[in-house]
């Protein structure tokens, strides 16, 4: 029943601190490729259904192949490759690198790592209200999503 919510970030995978850093990173790359997630982040290797933000065609995409920005033409029916990069300008970026969301989200290394424990716990101990409570703090829609990628991988450096 936990993972009946939690799913809405994480796709069939446990709210580690490893999986939780993968998804912000992750969810932090496909702003910045103006994608947006319409699932709990499976994994990278596993199929994401995802939104295009320049056409609005949804769809199932790899996370490995999206964060490379592969293919290049995005998805069949998408503006032709020669135009992608001027639409995106065009798009602008909702992201501000400002946390000012109602409820605050997980934007620094400190707090991006106290609350990625405290998910892991709470989890472990079957509280599955604070773990979605801390769920969002690290994974939920924010202005401020790239900034928080980073702070994920200061957090949890990968070795
Ligand atoms: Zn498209
Ligand atoms: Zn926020």
């Amino acid at each position: 029943m936990t993972d009946g919510h939690l799913s809405q970030y994480l796709h069939d995978l446990p709210p580690s601190t490893r999986n939780v850093t993968s998804a912000a990173m992750a969810l932090a790359r496909l702003d910045e490729l103006d994608w947006t997630p319409r699932g709990g982040y499976p994994g990278s290797d596993v199929l994401w259904p995802v939104k295009c933000l320049l056409c609005g065609w949804e769809g199932l995409r790899f996370y490995s192949h999206l964060r490379r920005a592969r293919p290049k033409g995005r998805h069949a029916g998408c503006a032709p490759a020669a135009e992608i990069a001027n639409r995106l300008d065009q798009l602008g970026r909702a992201a501000t690198g400002t946390c000012t969301c109602a409820q605050p989200h997980a934007v620094s290394a400190e707090a991006f790592h106290e609350t990625a424990l405290l998910l892991a716990s709470a989890h472990a101990d079957g509280d599955s209200k604070q773990s979605l409570f801390l769920a969002e703090r690290l994974m939920g829609p924010c202005t401020a999503t790239a900034r928080r990628g980073r702070a994920a991988q200061r957090a949890f450096p990968r070795s």
